[in-house]
């Protein structure tokens, strides 16, 4: 872990969240008891107080407790025990004499989940965000001031410059039953999370916030440049920002569903160039391995392959014309040659054919009608003639 007065993770340099975090003593104190921590999706401040330093010690023990325990997906009732335990830490350290008997912080607490953030809320610190351009106060603060706002006794104005402004009802560090407000909150890529110490959200007015928060597009400098405008509104207090653009989850669903997209494409472009290899050997084979009878020429034919043509194309060829006749054949064995329909496994098969038709042939020229029938072939000869 890096200091513990400002925890600042590298993994923001992972993409997931762009963000950018200041803390500055302001114009008027003498020490700055603001702590922070920016690690993704985790993001806190701290505004410590109890005087001669005890304020940073309580608010440096609330953001590491807090970076060790949190949740790192939006889970709001992880994040609350984290700093319900962060309160413990700060009430045993009181006791164990680091820092001073009553000395607290404020916590505001975020898990920023692609488009889900979760916030953990202690005291007045604040949560905004920005969206689409105007700017909503997330939190709700535990002070005197927002107490008496709520039931009318002082107007928004007033709260600003009353004496007890910075009177908070509820802080880290007081009492071991200290619970934070849990807030669960849908947001969208575009949106921009501020969280901040009222160093900040006391010496800006809420429009100069939105305006600062919009203009400058680069959260680090954003942060700077809210820093900066407090101090130049007075900075009478110790002043702390994070800048955090919510990219949410399309980007990151994007890509993945990109490569998702890409790899089933792969694999069925595989699985097809499979199938048509497995159809191209197998139909290299049938053509290898088949042979027909034509008719050229009044001859027969014998080629190799398959008859008639498949889209376009043929997928035979001519090996021999024979000296065989149709008019000499049978006439069902003719006509059903010069349909292509006399189809073999082999051009072996296709001579060995030819080679009977041959045969035949000869032995009816061969037994002619002054021949006693009787001493040819018994079985073939009446067939033959009967055929022809
Ligand atoms: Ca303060």
């Amino acid at each position: 872990m890096m200091s513990a007065r400002s925890i600042e993770s590298a993994k923001g340099a992972g993409g997931r969240a762009p963000f950018g975090c200041r803390t500055d003593i302001g114009r008027v104190r003498a020490h700055n008891e603001d702590s922070l921590a920016a690690a993704p999706p985790l993001f806190v401040v701290c505004d410590g107080m109890g005087g001669h330093a005890a304020g940073e010690v309580a608010s440096e023990i609330a953001v590491n407790v807090i970076a060790d325990l949190a949740p790192t997906h939006a889970d709001a009732e992880a994040l609350g025990q984290a700093v319900e335990a962060a309160n413990h830490a700060i009430i045993r350290a009181a006791r164990e004499g680091r820092g001073r008997t009553g000395m607290g912080t404020t916590c505001t607490a975020a898990v920023l989940d692609h488009e889900r953030l979760i916030i953990a809320q202690v005291g007045d610190s604040r949560a905004y965000l920005l969206h689409k351009g105007g700017l909503q106060q997330l939190t709700r603060d535990h002070s005197l001031m927002a107490d008496m706002l709520e039931s009318g006794q002082i107007t928004p104005a007033e709260a600003k410059v009353h004496p007890k402004r910075s009177v908070i009802t509820r802080a880290l560090g007081s009492s071991p039953r200290t619970q934070p407000d849990l807030y669960e909150i849908n947001v969208e890529p575009g949106d921009r999370l501020l969280l901040c110490t009222d160093g900040l959200s006391g010496m800006l007015e809420n429009d100069e916030i939105a305006r600062t928060l919009s203009r400058e597009s680069d959260p680090q400098e954003c942060a700077s440049q809210l820093v900066d405008e407090a101090n130049a509104a007075g900075g009478v207090d110790n002043i702390t920002a994070i800048v955090v653009d919510v990219t949410g989850f399309s980007e990151t669903r994007r890509r993945k569903l990109a490569r998702k997209t890409k790899a089933t494409a792969a694999m069925l472009l595989t699985l097809l160039a499979l199938i048509l290899g497995g159809a191209a050997l197998a139909f290299d084979y049938l053509v290898d391995h088949s042979a027909f009878l034509a008719e050229q020429d009044g001859k027969v034919a014998i080629y190799q392959g398959i008859p008639g043509e498949i889209a376009g194309f043929e997928f035979s060829s001519l090996v021999e014309v024979t000296n065989v006749s149709l008019t000499d054949l049978q006439p069902g064995t003719a006509s059903r040659i010069a349909a292509e329909e006399v189809r073999l496994d082999s051009v072996r098969d296709a001579y060995n054919l030819v080679g009977s038709y041959e045969a035949e042939i000869a032995e009816k020229a061969g037994v002619s009608p002054d021949e006693d029938p009787g001493e040819g072939e018994p079985e073939a000869a009446p067939e033959e003639g009967a055929a022809s």
